[in-house]
């Protein structure tokens, strides 16, 4: 592969976006609530709008953007929550982020990558629990190319295994050139994620000292070079903790109109994983940026109304109680059940925490989280109906197109979810499952599709599978 950056600028303006943070302090209350007003109008924001909310310090505008948050979600997305798995292929890596297990300096990470006979294993184990989407996971090392990262995909959408299968795979990997996203968009992946980690150039150059990711603009260029080679469902990211989250929240920003204003189409989801403790990464346990519970909160909040028509993924690197919360403010899709180091969902033993990435806030098991959601009053989802039916984009049609939610998500909402439960879950999940679907199917105002989903659930519940619309 060929790391060029030549003709590539950088499209992150970091005088501007440190005078705006400068600049944009103590805004009244009535130009905070005009900002959110237009979130909830489905536009997203401008620059100085979101530099004014993430300087809000006093308590009762922070709640008023958190409520702002809260209510576009509910009036956009509805109570759906997309559920997925991480399933990590290799650790092997030639890179040396000062914040990662998996850094080629660290002598207490166990290096291991899955066989095919591991990888179709791992499968079985995640199909076992009622997983029907994952993310995959890989270093950054020779040994996994694009070739690599195509034929791992495809096996994992090979394996069927007793009642199920994988039925969508995203990928994080590191950035590749425009004939590798060739390669592994020719399996049909989904979103292909890759995290800035942080957008402040200078800190980056420090925290990344060597190996192709060393290179900020590459690494910022990645994107660009997938819409390029044709993948247009792109995830991106910023590791909290590195840097002021601010800044982080402005460098999402201004990655997100870069993509709009280059390609026509923005991102397909944002994630803003915090630092969690590493084997062997001293870093880590005490990050120069650490970012606290209330700060979270409200990055999220901001991110959500910032970017009205993304995809928010919160993972389970966060623990319990926060997830719960953060829940309120956006999220579209949480990982659950997840295991991150390489080969542990078929065999855990006692080096499985020295093959981990980091250490994990939420350790519940995919049913136990399925519980919990049905219980607060949210639809588990494993709808993959968009990207097999050729809809691109899933979050942007349901922001955009009016009555898409009503027509498509919440009916394979619930389709996937009742799958779920009579092939996956225990017997108090069904219950509560069934008893939430009845709920939802009661909202449903339209009579003809309200008769159409009945009657798919009593198929369903015949012995038929994977139906959607
Ligand atoms: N190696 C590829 C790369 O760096 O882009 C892809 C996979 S990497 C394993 C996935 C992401 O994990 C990184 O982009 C980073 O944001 C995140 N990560 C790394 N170390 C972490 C830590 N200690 N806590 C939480 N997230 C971390
Ligand atoms: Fe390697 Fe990715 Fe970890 Fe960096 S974050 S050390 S590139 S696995």
């Amino acid at each position: 592969m060929n790391i060029s950056t030549e003709g590539v600028k950088s499209f992150i303006p970091t005088a501007t976006i440190e005078s705006l943070l400068a600049s944009q302090k103590d805004s009244p209350r009535g130009k905070i609530r005009d900002i959110i007003a237009k979130s909830l109008d489905k536009k997203r924001l401008d620059p100085e709008e979101t530099a004014a909310l993430v300087n809000v310090k006093d308590p009762e505008l922070r709640q008023m953007i958190l409520d702002g948050a809260h209510e576009l979600k509910e009036r956009i997305y509805g109570n759906r929550i997309v559920l997925f798995a991480p399933l990590y292929v290799g650790n092997e890596c030639v890179n040396d982020c000062v914040y990662c297990g998996f850094r080629i300096s660290n002598k207490e990470c166990s290096r291991s990558t899955l066989s095919h006979e591991d990888l179709i294993n791992e499968t079985k184990a995640l199909v076992e629990t009622g997983h029907k989407r994952l993310i995959m996971v890989y270093g950054e090392h020779p040994n996994y190319d694009a070739r690599f990262i195509a034929d791992t995909v495809q096996a994992v959408y090979d394996t069927k295994y007793k009642k199920g299968e994988i039925r969508r795979v995203n990928i994080n990997a590191a950035p590749m050139d425009i004939e590798g996203y060739r390669i592994v968009k020719s399996v049909g992946i989904g979103t292909y994620q890759i995290f800035q980690e942080t957008y402040h150039e200078e800190t980056y150059k420090k925290l990344h000292p060597r190996g192709p990711k060393s290179s900020f603009l590459w690494r910022l260029d990645g994107l660009d070079r997938a819409m390029k080679a044709g993948i247009d469902d792109l995830g991106i990211g910023a590791l909290m903790g590195l840097y002021d989250w601010r800044f982080e929240v402005m460098g999402l920003l201004y990655h997100t109109i870069h993509l709009e204003d280059t390609f026509g189409v923005g991102p397909h989801t944002i994630s803003f994983p915090r630092i969690e403790p590493a084997i062997g990464t001293d870093f880590t346990e005490k990050p120069p940026f650490q970012v606290s519970d209330d700060d979270f909160k409200l990055l999220v909040a901001i991110l959500r109304l910032s970017v009205p028509y993304t995809g928010m993924i919160l993972t389970a690197r966060e623990p319990i109680a926060i997830r719960n919360v953060v829940l309120r403010y956006g999220v579209s899709q949480i990982d659950a059940g997840s295991s991150i180091g390489v080969g542990d969902y078929s065999h855990k033993d006692e080096e499985s925490r020295r093959k981990s990435q980091f250490v994990l806030g939420d350790t519940r098991s995919l049913d136990d989280v399925i519980y919990e959601l049905t219980k607060g009053g949210y639809i588990p989802s494993f709808c993959t109906s968009c990207y097999r039916a050729g809809r691109t984009g899933e979050h942007f049609m349901e922001f955009a197109i009016p009555g898409f939610v009503k027509q498509f998500c919440t009916p394979n909402a619930l389709l996937t979810f009742a799958e779920y439960l009579y092939d996956f879950s225990s017997q108090r999940t069904l219950e509560a499952g069934l008893g939430l679907i009845d709920n939802e199917l009661g909202k449903v105002t339209d009579p003809k599709m309200q008769a159409s989903v009945k009657e798919k659930l009593a198929e369903m519940k015949a012995g038929k599978r994977d139906l959607f619309y």
